[in-house]
């Protein structure tokens, strides 16, 4: 696969991470920003309380950052990343390919699914997990599962596939949004809960019972914090822990907006975004 590569990039193209582009740009880095969707900052209607500009909608300030971005050479590329390795260089993987950076930053904002079944949050760590790099090899030779439908669910699976003796993907009534490989097994069933004895042993569906061992949860698509427990970034319940200058615990990783957590403000994503993309700037040169 052909690895297209550049100074920064950045997964998350919302407030957050369009202001680090910004910064990151204007200071002569190619710099490529991922987005899935227009995030939340799409799903305010009427914003009032951002500095001069009164009334503005979210989806009105998410346009204006893009072309902001573009008109200045940031690359804005719709698509979602679903894998983030670092080994001196970090390489982010998409379903379309593999883009390789000196520098990234976390900008993916606040995960919105949660695991509403009953029994999920007895199990976690008991059988219920959420990374598949990090927990697989503790089920290498037994049946497991995925929970999920879209391409962060295939892309665990993929990993499981080469650890576990089977892997089922559980969509729970939705519809697979991509291809799994076919030795996945698909259960597309409503799942009523999960159950075992210590540790996780079945999931027990409206439409009848699969016996796993481990259960990986990969809703939606990869948070933040997804791809921080995969690197062994530091991160406090669930938020990515960085420094006053949003630099997490891996030199080059930056994180910014609500994925650090509160106050989930565009303000403060902006501010942050500002600052994360300057402390990148000083990373990136110190390589020059
Ligand atoms: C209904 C609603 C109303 C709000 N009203 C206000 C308000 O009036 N004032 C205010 O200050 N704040 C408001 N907020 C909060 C504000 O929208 C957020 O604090 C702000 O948008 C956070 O910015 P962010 O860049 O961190 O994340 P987001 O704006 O959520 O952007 C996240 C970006 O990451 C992308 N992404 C996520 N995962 C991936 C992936 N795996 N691959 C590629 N891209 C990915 C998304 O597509 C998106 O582009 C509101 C929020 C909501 C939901």
């Amino acid at each position: 696969m052909n690895l297209k590569t550049f100074d920064a990039i950045i997964i998350g193209g919302g407030p957050a991470g369009i202001s680090a582009a910004l910064y990151m740009v204007r200071a002569n880095f190619s710099v490529a920003v991922f987005y899935s969707d227009g995030g939340d900052l799409s799903r305010a209607k009427k914003i009032d309380n951002y500095y001069g500009l009164p009334g503005v909608s979210g989806k009105d300030l998410f346009k204006t950052g893009h072309a902001q971005l573009a008109a200045l050479g940031g690359r804005l590329i719709s698509g979602e990343a679903i894998g983030l390795e670092y080994d001196g260089v970090f390489v982010v993987k998409t379903a379309d390919g593999e883009y390789s950076a000196k520098a990234t930053v976390l900008a993916t904002g606040k995960p919105k699914q949660t695991v509403k079944i009953p029994g999920a949050e007895e199990f976690s760590g008991r059988g219920v997990s959420f990374c598949a790099t990090c927990d697989g090899f503790f089920y290498r030779g037994l049946p497991v599962g995925v929970l999920g439908a879209g391409e962060f669910a295939k892309e665990e699976s993929d990993y499981l596939l080469n650890v576990a003796s089977s892997v089922t993907v559980f969509t729970n009534g939705a519809q697979a949004a991509t291809n799994f490989d076919s030795r996945c097994v698909m259960s597309t069933g409503k799942i009523l809960r999960l159950e075992g004895e210590k540790n996780l042993q079945r999931v027990v569906l409206e439409d009848g019972i699969a016996k796993i061992s481990g259960l990986f949860v990969a809703l939606g698509t990869a948070s933040a914090a997804d791809f921080a427990k995969k690197l062994g970034v530091l991160i406090n319940s669930e938020n990515i822990s960085v420094d006053n200058y949003m630099k997490t615990n891996i030199p080059g990783l930056f994180a910014a907006g609500d994925c650090v957590g509160e106050p989930y403000q565009i303000s403060a994503a902006v501010g942050e975004g500002a600052k994360a993309g300057l402390a990148a700037v000083k990373f990136l040169r110190s390589f020059k």
